[in-house]
């Protein structure tokens, strides 16, 4: 794809009210656009990062077994009064329709899918059962803040799992917890298993946290693998480790990006949805709940991956593979061979399945090398008179600091060999 045909360029001035690294980068290299505090347009190259994410969502999701829905974010009143949730979810934002009638707009679905599910279900021999969404949520917040960070329409990704028996919930939540930490290795986060509250509903909960100083969250852990929430921990910073005995805990902020509850028969009780058991008897129908922020994901990707040129996009989720850079140049003939050569390779790669960014703008090579930096694509080949006069092409990878030359040919077998999974 042309850079000059792209909608949403890079801007050299920061937001005046970014409060965040994510904010300010994703905003300058024109990959979100604030509408208000807390709600984002994707640009671009923002939908395709968050696309992206999705997919590895998506992919991990599938491969526990469970079915991708799309339930509607427009909720009526009647189901909340079920549960009992009307005025104790501070966050909902409530609108009034037609006649007086009552609707939320979605901040979670348990009130949606399990009288959905209950229409599904009627004997053990259809549990257990599992579907997931991937959808923006509606929360008001007390404070939209740190661009994608904690916004008021966010992307969420949930999954609701039922089972007949505690035995199986519990053989599920622990499978949810490896395709988790894969979800978020795969995004480039490392990210940390943290015992938290379970809200209401149980005693405990498992939030997926990633550390870094630029986090709301605190959380006390230990090599071994201990971690606890400053909500429910026994510990603080410099104790011995409660669970390892050896270790040290230790005391660290960080982002939460993924949680998982078990619920029980909170919802199932609610709608009054039971199941008939091989006995013939009704039986309880437990359940799970599990959560991922996809847009919250990738401004915390950007929190880690940066440095003070950009972003360093992991090239599991890069906007795009590749970024081609032609420089331009005063001699007419030359700078056509330059575009030529440039969009002679963007073509052959992008027959290759690779994804390309071409710089065909007339700027000079400052400016479209910055502009690279701060896009932040794993991958940058320049073609210029110089590079040319060699039969080659600069490569630069963007977490490297030096570039080299590649000879043109066998360049497109050594882009795809690098940049493809
Ligand atoms: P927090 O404690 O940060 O307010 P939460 O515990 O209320 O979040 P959950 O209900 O557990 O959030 O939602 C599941 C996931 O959705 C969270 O782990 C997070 O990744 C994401 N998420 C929650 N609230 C927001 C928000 N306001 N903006 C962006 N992502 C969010
Ligand atoms: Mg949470």
């Amino acid at each position: 794809m042309r850079y000059s045909q792209l909608f949403g360029k890079t801007n050299k001035t920061a937001p005046h009210d970014a409060d965040s690294t994510n904010a300010r980068l994703l905003t300058q290299a024109g990959f979100i656009n604030q509408l208000m505090a807390g709600v984002y347009t994707y640009l671009p190259l923002g939908l395709r990062v968050l696309k992206k994410i999705h997919n590895i969502v998506r992919d991990e999701m599938n491969k526990l077994g469970a079915s991708e829905i799309y339930m509607p974010a427009l909720h009526p009143k009647d189901v909340y009064d079920k549960t009992q949730r009307w005025d104790k979810i501070d966050v909902l934002f409530k609108l009034e329709g037609h006649g007086e009638k009552q609707y939320a707009l979605g901040s979670t679905h348990e009130e949606i899918v399990t009288p959905l599910v209950q229409q599904y279900v009627h004997s053990y021999k259809d549990l257990p059962l599992s579907v997931y969404q991937i959808q923006d949520k509606f929360r008001n917040e007390q404070r939209a803040k740190s661009g994608l960070l904690r916004g008021r329409e966010f992307s969420m990704k949930d999954l609701y799992s039922f089972h007949l028996t505690e035995e199986d919930f519990l053989d599920f939540y622990e499978k949810s917890k490896q395709a988790y930490l894969n979800v978020f290795k795969r995004c480039g986060l490392d990210a940390l298993i943290v015992e938290a509250s379970g809200g209401v509903f149980s005693k405990f909960s498992h939030e997926f946290q990633v550390p870094t100083q630029y986090g709301e969250d605190l959380i006390y852990h230990c090599e071994c693998g201990f971690a606890q929430n400053r909500e429910i921990a026994e510990v603080k910073d410099g104790d011995a480790c409660p669970s390892c005995k050896i270790g040290k805990v230790i005391e660290t902020k960080s982002i939460e990006v993924g949680n998982i509850f078990p619920l029980k028969t909170r919802f199932t009780d609610a709608f009054g949805f039971k199941v008939q058991g091989p006995d013939r008897k009704m039986h309880d129908v437990l359940m799970g709940c599990y959560g991922i922020g996809p847009s919250r994901v990738m401004g915390s990707i950007i929190e880690i991956h940066n440095d003070d040129r950009g972003m360093i996009w992991p090239k599991s989720v890069a906007p795009f593979d590749v970024h081609i850079v032609s420089l331009s140049n005063k001699d007419a003939m030359i700078k056509e061979k330059i575009e030529n050569t440039a969009e002679s390779f963007m073509r052959d790669l992008e027959l290759q399945g690779v994804e390309v960014l071409w710089d065909d703008r007339d700027a000079s090579a400052g400016e479209k090398f910055a502009d690279a930096d701060l896009i932040g694509i794993p991958l940058r080949l320049v073609v210029s008179e110089k590079s040319l006069a060699e039969d080659s092409v600069e490569w630069k990878e963007r977490h490297e600091e030096n570039a080299r030359l590649v000879k043109l040919t066998n360049l497109v077998e050594e882009v795809t060999i690098t940049v493809l999974p």
